[in-house]
């Protein structure tokens, strides 16, 4: 039957990108529907249930910034919260959440019920409505047609899914979830270049059957961080503590004499897996000198007795899972409440998309998330908000936006997927991005709130928050440029006991901020100087930390500035790579497979240096 209704968006999958992309379409004021498998897993995570880290969290606050969900239901959902790296710069800190799994799909289904625009529909997307290269709709598995503008497809690891447990294989999109497989021969049959990835998860194990005086604790941070801009620390559940266990001599000795039964080295596992995310029987084999290796033990939730024991992700067979498990300290009697898996699927090559997620192939099609060769609830969320901004503006007849590399992680994301591909799961870094100082965590909503504003993504109550906020910040920094210290008064001589040493000459709070030994609490309420220090700690450090690091910042836009100059450059479409002299040959052959459009683009191929660039500038500056 066709369904009576028309929506101006559809999204396929009610993972981390689908519901990202449908509260954002929904937001953005259209009609929307979220078809997915099962009501119930509407934001399951399949993995870990950790939101952040070094990399991951840029993303989460990037999302929140344009109004997303994800941050705010770590918040509801969150039960262990710490910044990663914070004792080092600014740029690469990171706060990362343990959730309680329970409560972290809880909130995410509250977010979704209570959003205006938005349908829900429990059934399987089984084929695709296209007319002229440009799809229409959805068919369900049952036969009903839903007919939209654009459809946004966000399939996670369910497409073709085939489960390994050691040599057994089964087929399904996650350990309890049936694959979908009428989809993924469907999109087979259309012009899209597909190929298999593969992840994995430890077993997990009870509670009650580990011997937790023998584990190193591993607290939270106090103060709990807060991972929204909307957050609070009243909004978290009971915090609780992870542990910390090893593997040892015995544990590898038990995976080596078992390789031959773990479907990824008895070669019948094909789709490579997490380079950084690798299996215990990988970490063992690819590091054979290391005699241990750590294992986090985390709480699924604050109601169950499951533990997720990250870091022993297997796809070992169960009998070896047990005996592996069994031989870490602490877990010599431990009970496995689900083994461990891999999980192999589809994934379709990112180049095939442009920088909105819509597909070249077929228009107003857009893909989000595990599909696109990523791998993480973060990548997958904040392409999942992308695609579906530019999903409900395709709808609406409006042009495609997208981040740019020095605007944001996400720019980044799309940026590296589109332009280079990726033969493996791809997972973000703060080492992915050249312009790391001014994308930072602190600063997402200061670099995007407002133009997600602007495309109709935040609503009041964040704008109004938001807007406090930035006012705050240049209230403060304009009273600290204005207030002088002098030598000799009672703030210079606390200054003098607190750094060792007096003050030459008078100076502006803002320029001692500046100094490595002095922090925005040693000066904001020094005597003497007008106004009170702010209450809100994040304006505080937004004041310091760009009192501290603005010549740095102030050098990257100067580069920033230089490289636009260059992104306009265009590479004729027919240069001959062979024929650019000073290349070296695996230069050549890079640009010649990535085939990049700007000067910018060839840049950022990996391998492509800065002085080869300077030779392509100079080569079409010869041949124009
Ligand atoms: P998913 O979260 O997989 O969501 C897909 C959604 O689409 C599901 O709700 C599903 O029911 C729905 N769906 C699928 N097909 C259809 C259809 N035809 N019709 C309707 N609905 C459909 N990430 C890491 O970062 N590190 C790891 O180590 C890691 N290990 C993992 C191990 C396993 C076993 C699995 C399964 C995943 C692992 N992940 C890991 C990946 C992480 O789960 C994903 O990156 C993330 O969930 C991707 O989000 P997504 O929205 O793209 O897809």
């Amino acid at each position: 039957m066709d369904y009576p209704d028309r929506f101006d968006v559809i999204v396929i999958g009610g993972g981390h990108a689908g519901t990202e992309a449908a509260l954002a379409s929904a937001r953005m004021g259209c009609q929307t529907l979220l078809l997915t498998h099962n009501i119930e897993t509407l934001g399951q995570m399949s993995c870990n249930p950790a939101i952040g880290g070094i990399g991951k969290s840029h993303l989460v606050k990037e999302i929140d910034a344009l109004g997303g969900a994800m941050a705010l239901a770590t918040d509801l959902g969150g039960i262990q919260f710490r910044v990663l790296n914070a004792r080092k710069g600014p740029a690469v800190r990171a706060t990362r959440a343990q959730a309680d799994r329970v409560r972290y799909k809880a909130a995410i289904r509250g977010l979704l019920e209570n959003q205006p625009n938005l349908t829900l529909f429990q059934q399987a997307a089984g084929d695709l409505l296209v007319d002229n290269d440009t799809v229409r709709g959805v068919v369900t598995e049952t036969g009903i047609r839903f007919h939209a503008e654009s459809v946004v497809l966000c399939t996670g690891t369910f497409l073709g899914g085939v489960i390994h447990i050691g040599l057994d294989q089964s087929r399904g999109g996650r350990a309890g979830d049936p694959p979908s497989n009428a989809l993924a021969q469907r999109l087979r049959a259309l012009p899209f270049n597909v190929a298999r990835l593969k992840t994995g998860t430890p077993p997990r194990i009870d509670a009650k059957s580990v011997d937790f005086s023998v584990l190193e604790a591993q607290p939270g941070d106090t103060p709990t961080p807060v991972m929204s801009y909307l957050g609070s620390r009243e909004m978290h559940p009971r915090q609780v503590d992870c542990h910390i266990a090893h593997t040892n001599e015995r544990t590898h000795e038990i995976i080596l004499a078992n390789l031959d039964r773990s479907p990824m080295y008895s070669g019948v596992i094909e789709g490579v897996g997490p380079r950084y995310c690798p299996s215990i029987e990988d970490k063992v084999h690819r590091f054979a000198d290391k005699a241990s290796h750590q294992v986090f033990v985390e709480p699924e939730g604050l109601d169950t007795h499951e533990l997720y024991p990250n870091g022993i992700s297997t796809s070992l067979p169960f009998d070896v899972q047990l005996q592996v498990v069994r031989s870490i300290r602490g877990l010599e009697h431990a009970h496995i409440t689900r083994p461990g898996y891999a999980i192999e699927y589809d994934f379709f090559d990112p180049r095939d998309l442009k920088h909105s997620l819509e597909t070249k192939f077929i228009h107003n099609l857009f893909f989000a998330g595990q599909i696109n060769g990523t791998t993480g609830y973060e990548e997958a969320g904040a392409q999942g908000l992308l695609a579906g901004l530019n999903a409900a503006r395709r709808a609406k007849g409006l042009e495609a936006w997208w981040p740019r590399r020095d605007e944001a992680y996400l720019g980044v994301l799309v940026d590296d997927l589109i332009t280079l591909g990726t033969q493996e799961p791809y997972r973000m870094f703060t080492s992915r991005a050249e312009y790391r100082l001014l994308l930072r965590e602190d600063n997402a909503d200061l670099r995007l709130t407002e133009t997600g504003r602007d495309l109709g993504l935040v609503d009041d109550a964040r704008w109004t928050a938001f807007a406090t906020k930035r006012e705050a910040i240049e209230r403060e920094s304009a009273r600290f440029r204005a207030n002088w210290v002098q030598p000799g008064s009672a703030a210079g001589e606390r200054l003098a006991e607190k750094t060792g040493k007096p003050l030459p000459r008078e100076y502006n709070l803002m320029d001692l901020l500046k100094r490595p030994e002095l922090e925005y609490a040693d000066l904001a309420g020094l005597p003497g100087i007008e106004g009170e220090p702010v209450a809100d700690a994040a304006v505080a450090e937004q004041v310091q930390i760009q009192a501290k690091y603005q010549g740095y910042i102030d050098r990257q836009q100067a580069e920033i500035d230089k490289l636009k100059r260059f992104e306009a450059t265009r590479l004729p479409a027919d240069l001959d790579f062979d024929r650019v002299e000073g290349l070296s040959n695996e230069i050549r052959q890079k640009l010649a497979a990535a085939r990049p459009a700007t000067l910018a683009q060839a840049g950022r191929i990996s391998g492509v240096t800065p002085a080869a660039v300077s030779i392509l500038l100079i080569h079409l500056k010869k041949h124009r």
